[in-house]
This record gives structure tokens, C-alpha cells and sequence, in this order.
């Protein structure tokens, strides 16, 4: 393969720094005398590896693609995009991202003032609730779901209707553009987290970037974790849910809720969960468990404590109170998305939902990381792009808990490339590794070239 050398730039590698790296499919030098075949001038970018997304959902970020995008707007505008929206080839209106936690009127959407002749699904961010309109409520009800009186619809129930109404249209399309957009955030490997039957899909597709699949729930897929299932298609870990969100005030907390009486209660006794991690381990699985609250995350430590194999992950980790030691000691790996200080500030989501004594008490980076524990960054689609939570993890609402750029960095490349198991591939620029690199303009930070494999996926212009 032809090779490069990027200059006059600067590569951030394991702490230290060069002036320029030369690859073809793998890397060959930092800083070294030999030069490429090609010789590119970058005008001082930061030069960092492939981005490595440890908690997203590729097929999701497809249908926001392709359907209407409702994160960051009013609730106006909410309303107006939903009344003008037009069906997908189920009829129905899917539309996703809406964040009542921005709003002035800090409510959800009621299923009466969505007006739209076709069933409507309005998917809330995090994506554990959606609200229907009242077309929508009849077809749910019809399909033999359940429906809570205000037209919500939650987790379970919500993945049914969704799997009932996806738009039928080409997969394969929509998930290339979804690759295709995350290449453009920098993103070379991503941690997909999908229904188990998408699994026959991908594997028929050319995929632009490296894959870890993780079906949901504990079904025969016929691999194991860290088999290779097709070209950049691997197995990845079995992903289980022991609560839901703050959001949805379904995440089980200690104190329970402020703002509401809800008690949402874990989703398996210890027994039950611990039953599943012993059959998921013994058929050469690891397991990836979704915990937010934290009674959910400590039943997740508690019971990853009985099993000395597997590299175990706790997903998002999010009120982990207080700082437990057993993560660092069993070599867990915790798996947290720092676009979720978004809701962290003074008077967002967690402080009303739980109240002003949780401002400084969720997604503690800063502390993990000082009590050496391994944190693996990932978006959650929420949105796709590291530097949108990288932002946000060097400016916290906790001073105490910001943390650098290079940690930052390293948490979204190398951590996250050792949370999936790809640690020999990629995460880290190094002679040997896979060319997975990202040029940043060194001013905005943003992304100016991404190369996977050595090749360039993406440019700015
Ligand atoms: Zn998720």
C-alpha cells in the first residue's frame, strides 16, 4: 500500500508528542526520519487516533438520519415538525429527540396536542420513553402493547412497537449513512448496541468503519466475544438493562425521585441476574450491563463481583455513590457517555428530578479517573460526535471533576478500544497499530481528516 506521512502537526501518542506520524495500513513511525510515498503538509493539526465509540446505536443514529431530528428544539417547534410530518412506509410517524428539559415548560408532550392524521411515536432523547398521539395510542393498543394514560410508552414496550414500525425501507442505505456521518465525527470503531436480528443484515454489508455488535438480551448468535463475524464485523458483549433513565424516572435511586412519586424498581432480582452472567459467561460471552441509578449499579458491581472471568462493563455508571474500589480491583470497565452533563448543570434534568444534592454526584470523571479506574467514552447517539462530550468533560458543572483534553482523548480511543477488545487493533497511534487517525484543526478543534485503515474516509474539503 502506498504510504503517507502527515507534518507540521502535532501527534498526541500515549503522553507524548510528535511532529509527524507515516503509515500505510498500519503505522509506521512517529517523528521518524523515513518519508511516505506521499507527503501531506497539515498546517499545524492535533493529530489523535481513530475515535473509538464504546456505547452507541448505529441503526438509531440511521433513522434520526432519516427521520426527523427533534434534539435542541422548543417545544413550538416540536409540535410543528410532528403536525407537518409526513408517514414512513408503515404509516407512521417516527420522529425522535425531543427534550422537555429545555424547555420552559418542563413537561412532556401530551398525546393531544401532537395533531397529525397518521399515528405519531415522538421518541424522547434518551430514548427509553416516547410519547403517541391518540391515532398512535389506538394502533399500540391494537398491537396488544401497553399504553400508560398521559399516550407514554416505555423501554420494553416501546422496542416492540418499534421493531412493529421501522421504516422498511433499505437498511443497508440508511446504516451506510450512519457509518458514513460518524467517519465525519472522527470516529473509525464504534460498540453498535442493537437487536439481536439486525445482526443478519450487517453481515451482509460492506461496512466503512470498524464494528463491535452487541445484541440485546441473551440469544444464541452462534459467536463469541472478539470473533471476527465478517469483514470489520466482530462480537462484541451481551447487553442487559438492570433499570432505565433519569429521564424516564425509570433508573432506580436510593432516594427516589423529587419530582415525582415514581419507583421504578430494578429489572432482575440478584439471583435472576446473576443466573444470566453465569449462562452468558460460560458460552464465552461478556456481558455489558445498562445501570444508572445507584441501587442498579450496585447490584451490577455486587454481581460482577462473583465472576473472575470476562472483561465485564457497566453501561453509562452514572450515579455511582460512593466511588466503589471494586471496579478498579476487578478490572472492570465502565462505559459512560460525557454528552449526559448536558443535564447536569444547575436547575437541568438532575436536579430537578433528584434534587440539588445529585448536581456534583453524577458522571464523576474526574474522580474515576483519579481512582484509576478505566473510563471508556461513548455518545449514546446522543448526539454522534466525540467533541461534543469531550467539550463538555474539560468544562463540567463540577470544577472538581473536569478533566484534561489528553484524558479525554485517551478515554475515547484507548479505554474504549480496551472495552471492546480491540486493543491490539486500534486505540492507541503506535507502530503496528491499524492507521485509524484523525486530523483536528488545532484552533476549533474540529474534525479535518479521518483515515481508517490508512485510508481517507473523510475530509473537511
Ligand atoms: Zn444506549
Amino acid at each position: 500500500m502506498f504510504s503517507k506521512t502527515l507534518e507540521n502537526c502535532t501527534v498526541l501518542s500515549g503522553g507524548e508528542e510528535y511532529d509527524s506520524i507515516t503509515f500505510d495500513e498500519n503505522i509506521i513511525s512517529l517523528g521518524g526520519k523515513e518519508k511516505g510515498n506521499q507527503v501531506l503538509d497539515m498546517n499545524g493539526a492535533v493529530i489523535v487516533p481513530g475515535f473509538v465509540d464504546s456505547h452507541m446505536h448505529l441503526y438509531s443514529t440511521a433513522l434520526k438520519l432519516m427521520t426527523q431530528d427533534l434534539d435542541g428544539l422548543s417545544r413550538r417547534e416540536v409540535l410543528l415538525k410532528l403536525t407537518g410530518a409526513k408517514p414512513n412506509q408503515n404509516g407512521w410517524v417516527v420522529s425522535r429527540g425531543w427534550d422537555e428539559s429545555l424547555w420552559k415548560k418542563q413537561e412532556f408532550l401530551t398525546p393531544d396536542e401532537i395533531s397529525n392524521g397518521n399515528p405519531v411515536l415522538a421518541i424522547r432523547v434518551d430514548g427509553h420513553m416516547a410519547v403517541l398521539n391518540k391515532k398512535g395510542i389506538m394502533e399500540s393498543i391494537g398491537l396488544g402493547l401497553h399504553v400508560e394514560s398521559d399516550g407514554v410508552i416505555k423501554e420494553g414496550e416501546l422496542d416492540k412497537l418499534m421493531s412493529r414500525i421501522k421504516p422498511s425501507s433499505d437498511i443497508n442505505e440508511a446504516i451506510m449513512r450512519a457509518e458514513e456521518y460518524c467517519l465525519s465525527q472522527g470516529i473509525t470503531s464504534i460498540s453498535d448496541i442493537e437487536t439481536p436480528d439486525l445482526l443478519a443484515d450487517y453481515r451482509k454489508m460492506q461496512h466503512k468503519l470498524r464494528i463491535v455488535f452487541n445484541p440485546i438480551g441473551l440469544h444464541r448468535m452462534g459467536f463469541n466475544t472478539g470473533d471476527l463475524v465478517s469483514e470489520n464485523l466482530y462480537m462484541g458483549h451481551v447487553k442487559l438493562f438492570a433499570d432505565g433513565s433519569v429521564g424516564a424516572r425509570t433508573a432506580v435511586m436510593s432516594d427516589g425521585y423529587r419530582d415525582s412519586d415514581a419507583s421504578p424498581s430494578l429489572v432482575y432480582s440478584d439471583s435472576q441476574l446473576e443466573a444470566l452472567y453465569s449462562e452468558i459467561i460460560s458460552s464465552g460471552n461478556d456481558v455489558m450491563t445498562h445501570a444508572i441509578g445507584d441501587v442498579a449499579i450496585d447490584q451490577v458491581i455486587r454481581t460482577t463481583k462473583k465472576f473472575d472471568k470476562g472483561r465485564l462493563k457497566i453501561e453509562h455508571n452514572e450515579f455511582v455513590l460512593p466511588l466503589r474500589t471494586e471496579m478498579e480491583e476487578k478490572g472492570m470497565v465502565v462505559s459512560m457517555q460525557p454528552n449526559f452533563l448536558r443535564w447536569s448543570f444547575k436547575g437541568g434534568m438532575y436536579e430537578r428530578r433528584l434534587g440539588s444534592g445529585y448536581i456534583g454526584l453524577n458522571n464523576r470523571f474526574g474522580s474515576l479517573l483519579k481512582n484509576g479506574v478505566k473510563v471508556a467514552f461513548g455518545s449514546d447517539s446522543m448526539p454522534v460526535g466525540p467533541m461534543y462530550g469531550i467539550n463538555l468533560a474539560m468544562k463540567p458543572p463540577t470544577s472538581g471533576q473536569k478533566i484534561s483534553f489528553d484524558q479525554a482523548i485517551k478515554c475515547y480511543t484507548e479505554n474504549s478500544a480496551y472495552a471492546l477488545h480491540l486493543e491490539g487493533i486500534t486505540g492507541m497511534l503506535e507502530p503496528g497499530k491499524k492507521s485509524d487517525i484523525v486530523a483536528l484543526d488545532r484552533n476549533d478543534l474540529s474534525v479535518l481528516k479521518t483515515y481508517f485503515e490508512g485510508v481517507e474516509k473523510y475530509s473537511s474539503h
